[in-house]
């Protein structure tokens, strides 16, 4: 394997692909992003896409242990900020003022 690689024709064969390939990115880069842009407002059906990055932007993270979600401005905030709960949820300090 080591040998063959080290041939002189392998370096020209390098040069000549590496030519090829010049030629071929543009294609590659148009059809990606053609593809990208036609599955992105239609949803996650683009298999080995960016995934995890779309759901990271539009998934919202359920509130953590130590947080709550007010039923008032729907803003995500510290328990220590809750003013008082009913039987729909929490209230922070700021909207029950
Ligand atoms: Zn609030």
């Amino acid at each position: 394997m080591a040998t063959d690689y080290d041939a002189p024709r392998k370096t020209e064969d390098d040069s000549e692909s590496i030519e090829a390939l010049k030629e071929r990115v543009p294609d590659k880069l148009s059809g990606a992003v053609d593809v990208e842009d036609a599955d992105n407002p239609s949803g996650f059906e683009l298999p080995g896409a960016d995934l995890s990055d779309l759901e990271l932007d539009v998934v919202v993270l359920p509130a953590q242990e130590d947080e709550f979600t007010c039923i008032e401005c729907f803003l995500v905030k510290h328990r220590t900020q809750i003013h008082h709960e009913n039987a729909i949820g929490a209230v922070c300090v700021e909207c029950a003022a």
